[in-house]
């Protein structure tokens, strides 16, 4: 391929990959942080923070789920430093601080809700009015109004997410999950769940994230996948763990939850340990509703272990309790475990009894699951009664149009009930799946874009690294090129010159003598052995010569056959010198099969610096005299000035 074609060629291939990547990566969050464009809404807390930095209501607001009596003080003591008129949103604030500060006051509240209603009618705050309607929505469950209550709270939803509300979509998702869970749409509950855990992500330290955890959990309680409900319930004590602003009843409740989930397992122990934790968290001031499910729960923890006697105290305990006419499905429920107990215990005309009264209050609120669940019960107890027939028609009134069912049916029928449960799960966990697979089709595609990337600059990185190793080598050369001599390879002038300009191997703290060195009678190598050995003649005295020198000296060839060489200016110079002249003469040259007596002349300088060598041509002088008194006086000799 010619360098253009190849240019153009890497060219495309990048853009591809630029555009798979930008793909890959983009992806993602288009799913995962949903599809819109405008900015998130400022969250009432933010909005407070523009009338003022660090307003004290926002401290006053935290306070006031912690200790009411102290945050209302500071409430009057802020409303007293006021100067001007509240803004709207400070006056809301100071609403939901009385809110939070009349927890255990149900009239209180109500009033209150009434005063935020009108400010948001007045004022037209349509965020106000959609939290409302959320909170408004999140109460019809304990009315039972589950319809009207998915209404007000989808609507909220569809004018959170056209304006991005995030604040509001939290507490709304969840209230939406709650109310379609009860109203056993239990997809559309998953849907809102997963919607809430997917943006609580991205505020962590939000409570929600640990109902989202829990509500999940409690979906997967209902379709009966206990190790699912249980990681998820885990999670969701995690969270609240961490969490500040944790509520004990929320920690209560998820740690009943597993206790359930524990029990339905069969887990004595994990079942008991996690009551155990959850009790903890049941006070003086506990709310009725979560008392009721702890005792509840011990019920059923009771009958688990095998205590049916102190399991049915326990439920009589929770239906006799206050509150109890309050909250019928619990009523239902302590009821039915009171059934159970009797049944275990023999009691088989008073479990008869309670279990008729929990299908009274079950059928009181239509609540379907807890209908069947008592219903089977109630074959079961005819049945330890003798009362087949009667069994059978108990079933029979519950499914009218069964009617040539015969006993055994009632289990099977058991059985098509946790079949069509199994297939409700399988439809949950086909949702999830699917998201799942999306998942992990971006991630694998994202890691094959990481690694398509990763081997290019991988390339990258060898062809620097090569280019640079030849450029490094080059210069190198270049270097050698001009600073020694070709033969000898020991230096040449101009690197004399340069270590006297600039000593990088020479030290300029130091005297050198300067050494010059002539081969003798050389002419005569030449003409008996040709030119070649006289090179090689040239060579080995260089290498030998260089062996003598501390690397804080010099040699270089001078020209021809002359060396000029700095030794330091040492009181052994004079020996040094000598051995000098004795490593040439000393040994023969072995050059193939030629053995050579060779010898040299030396010339020594005075002492002089560096300095002074750049300066002056005088001590080169002086050692050229005394290198022609060593050939004067018959060569293989050194010649000190001294002796001149
Ligand atoms: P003296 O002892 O007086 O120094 O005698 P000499 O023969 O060594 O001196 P002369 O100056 O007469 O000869 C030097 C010779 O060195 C002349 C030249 O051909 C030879 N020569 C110079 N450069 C090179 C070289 O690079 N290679 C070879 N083989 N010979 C060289
Ligand atoms: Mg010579
Ligand atoms: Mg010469």
């Amino acid at each position: 391929m010619s360098n253009k074609a190849t240019t153009v060629f890497l060219f495309m291939s990048l853009s591809l990959l630029l555009v798979v990547t930008l793909e890959a990566f983009h992806f993602e969050q288009q799913t995962i942080s949903s599809m819109h464009d405008s900015p998130v809404a400022l969250s009432p807390q933010e909005k407070l923070e523009r009338v003022k930095k660090n307003h004290p209501l926002l401290s006053i607001y935290d306070l006031a789920y912690q200790q009411p009596t102290q945050a209302l003080e500071q409430l009057t003591q802020w409303q007293s430093q006021q100067l001007h008129a509240s803004t709207t949103v400070e006056q809301i604030f100071t609403l939901w601080i009385q809110r939070a500060a009349a927890k255990n006051q149900p009239e209180t509240i109500k009033e209150i809700d009434k005063e935020l209603r009108a400010l948001a009618q007045t004022h037209d705050i349509h965020w106000l009015n959609a939290k409302l309607d959320v909170e408004q929505a999140y109460r019809k469950i304990k009315q039972g109004t589950y319809a009207q209550g998915i209404q007000l709270v989808t609507d909220a939803i569809s004018y959170a997410e056209a304006i991005r509300a995030e604040f509001l979509l939290l507490e709304a998702y969840n209230t939406a999950g709650i109310l379609y869970n009860a109203n056993n749409q239990l997809k559309q509950a998953q849907k809102y769940f997963m919607k809430g855990a997917e943006l609580g992500q991205k505020y962590p330290n939000n409570e929600y994230n640990a109902r989202f955890n829990n509500n999940l959990g409690l979906l997967y309680v209902h379709s009966e996948q206990w190790p699912r409900a249980i990681e998820y319930l885990k999670k969701a004590e995690a969270i609240y763990a961490r969490s500040q602003f944790a509520q004990p009843e929320s920690l209560l409740i998820i740690l009943m939850n597993q206790s359930y989930v524990y029990n339905q397992l069969g887990e004595v122990t994990l079942s008991r340990e996690a009551y155990e934790k959850g009790l903890q968290y049941v006070r003086e001031d506990t709310p009725a509703y979560y008392k009721i499910v702890q005792i509840k729960s011990l019920a059923r923890l009771q009958l688990l272990e095998g205590s049916a006697q102190q399991a049915s105290q326990t439920a009589q305990t929770c239906i006799n309790t206050d509150a109890i006419d309050r909250f019928p499905k619990q009523k239902g429920i302590c009821q039915l475990e009171y059934a159970l107990a009797m049944s275990e215990l023999g009691h088989i005309e008073r479990a008869h009894e309670a279990i008729v009264e929990s299908i009274g209050t079950f059928v009181a609120i239509e609540h379907q699951r807890w209908l069947i669940k008592s219903h089977l019960i109630l074959g079961d107890i005819l049945e330890k009664q003798g009362e087949y027939e009667q069994a059978l028609n108990v079933y029979k009134n519950y499914h009218a149009q069964e009617r040539d069912q015969i006993l055994a049916e009632i289990h099977l029928l058991k059985t098509a009930f946790e079949v069509e449960e199994i297939e409700r799960e399988r439809d949950l966990l086909d949702v999830q799946n699917d998201l799942k697979e999306l998942e992990k089709g971006i991630s694998e595609q994202r890691l094959r874009v990481l690694y398509t990337w990763l081997a290019i600059v991988a390339v990258i990185a060898l062809w620097v690294v090569r280019r640079w190793k030849k450029e490094k080598k080059r210069s190198q050369h270049l270097h050698d090129l001009s600073y020694k001599d070709a033969l000898t390879r020991v230096g040449n002038r101009r690197l004399y010159h340069r270590e006297l300009e600039h000593p990088t191997l020479l030290d300029a703290n130091l005297n050198y003598r300067v050494t010059l060195i002539d081969l003798d009678w050389f002419k005569s190598v030449n003409d008996n052995y040709g030119h070649e050995v006289g090179d090689a003649v040239l060579t080995e005295t260089a290498s030998r010569l260089k062996a003598k020198l501390t690397d804080k000296e010099l040699i270089v060839r001078w020209g021809g056959e002359e060396f000029l060489l700095l030794l330091e200016a040492n009181n052994d110079y004079q020996v040094r010198a000598q051995s000098l002249v004795d490593a040439i003469n000393s040994k023969p040259y072995s050059l193939k099969e030629l053995e050579l007596n060779v010898s040299i002349s030396l010339g020594a300088s005075h002492p002089a610096s560096l300095a002074a060598l750049k300066r002056s041509q005088h001590a080169f002088q002086v050692a050229d005299e005394c290198l022609y008194q060593a050939k004067d006086q018959g060569r293989n000799q050194r010649v000190m000035p001294e002796e001149l």
